[in-house]
C-alpha cells in the first residue's frame, strides 16, 4: 500500500522557446490501495502527472510525496530504487523489447526480485493464464497482436507485485472484451494485494472502474 499527494504542483515544458505549462496548481491525493482514474483530454496533463509521480519527472514547482517522502529531494539513485521497489509502470514507451520472448519480457522484473526458478515459473504460468497468453509465451512481440502486447505489457508491470501500479492509457488498443479482462485484473490485483493502482485515460468508460477519479483539464484539476 502506497499514499501519494501531489501538492501545489506545476510542470512548465519549454517548446521553441516559449513555455507549455503542462500542469498548473495541481493538488489532489491518491488512495491508498484503491483504484484512480485520471480522466481529461488529450493533451490535459495526465501523462505527466504520472510522469512526476512515478518520479521519471520533476516538478517545475510543488511536491510530490510519496508514503510521506518528498520525490523532489531525492537523488536520481533513491529514485531509481523507489522506482525498482515499489512501483511498476505500463508506459507507451516502455513497451515490450522486441528481441525477447514474451516470456522473457514478462519475467525481466524479476532479475531484481531474485525470485527462485519454480516460483518464477508458477507467477508466469498464473500472469499468461489470467491474460489469455499461455500460448503465446515464446512468441516474440512482432508476432503477437496490438492487443496481447497490451495485456503482456500490464503483466510484467505486475509481476513483481509492486506497491503502486502507474498504467497510462492501458486500454487504448483493447476492443471491450479485452478492455473488461484488463481491468477486472486491475481489480483483482487491488483486492489481492492492496496494490495502489493509478491509471490515465480519456476513455470514460474506465471510470466505473474507480474508487475515485481525478479529471485534469488544461493542466488544472477541474471541480
Ligand atoms: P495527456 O497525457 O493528458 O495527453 P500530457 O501530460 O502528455 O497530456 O501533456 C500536457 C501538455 O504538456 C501538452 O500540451 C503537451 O504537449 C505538453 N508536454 C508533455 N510532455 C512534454 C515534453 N516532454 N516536452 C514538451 N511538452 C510536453
Amino acid at each position: 500500500m502506497s499514499k501519494i499527494a501531489l501538492k501545489n504542483v506545476s510542470k512548465k515544458y519549454t517548446v521553441k522557446r516559449k513555455p507549455v505549462m503542462a500542469l498548473e496548481g495541481v493538488s489532489f491525493e491518491i488512495l491508498e490501495g484503491a483504484i484512480t482514474v485520471i480522466n481529461g483530454p488529450s493533451g490535459s496533463g495526465k501523462s505527466t502527472a504520472l510522469q512526476l509521480i512515478s518520479g521519471i519527472e520533476q516538478p517545475s514547482a510543488g511536491q510530490v510525496v510519496v508514503d510521506g517522502k518528498d520525490l523532489t529531494k531525492m537523488t536520481n539513485r533513491e529514485l531509481t530504487d523507489f522506482r525498482r521497489k515499489k512501483i511498476g509502470i505500463v508506459f507507451q514507451q516502455f513497451y515490450l523489447d522486441p528481441t525477447l520472448t514474451l516470456r522473457q519480457n514478462m519475467e525481466l522484473p524479476a532479475m531484481f526480485l531474485r525470485l527462485p526458478m519454480e516460483m518464477r515459473k508458477q507467477r508466469t504460468m498464473e500472469l499468461a493464464g489470467q491474460m489469455g497468453l499461455t500460448d503465446h509465451l515464446d512468441h516474440l512481440p512482432s508476432e503477437l497482436s496490438g492487443g496481447q502486447i497490451q495485456r503482456a505489457a500490464v503483466a510484467r508491470a505486475i509481476y513483481n507485485r509492486p506497491a503502486i501500479l502507474i498504467a497510462d492509457e492501458p486500454t487504448s488498443n483493447l476492443d471491450s472484451e479485452n478492455l473488461l479482462a484488463v481491468m477486472e485484473l486491475f481489480k483483482q490485483i487491488q483486492q489481492a494485494y492492496g496494490t495502489t493502482i493509478i491509471i490515465a485515460t480519456h476513455d470514460s468508460n474506465i471510470a466505473q472502474f474507480a474508487t475515485r477519479t481525478v479529471r485534469l483539464v488544461s493542466g488544472r484539476v477541474a471541480t
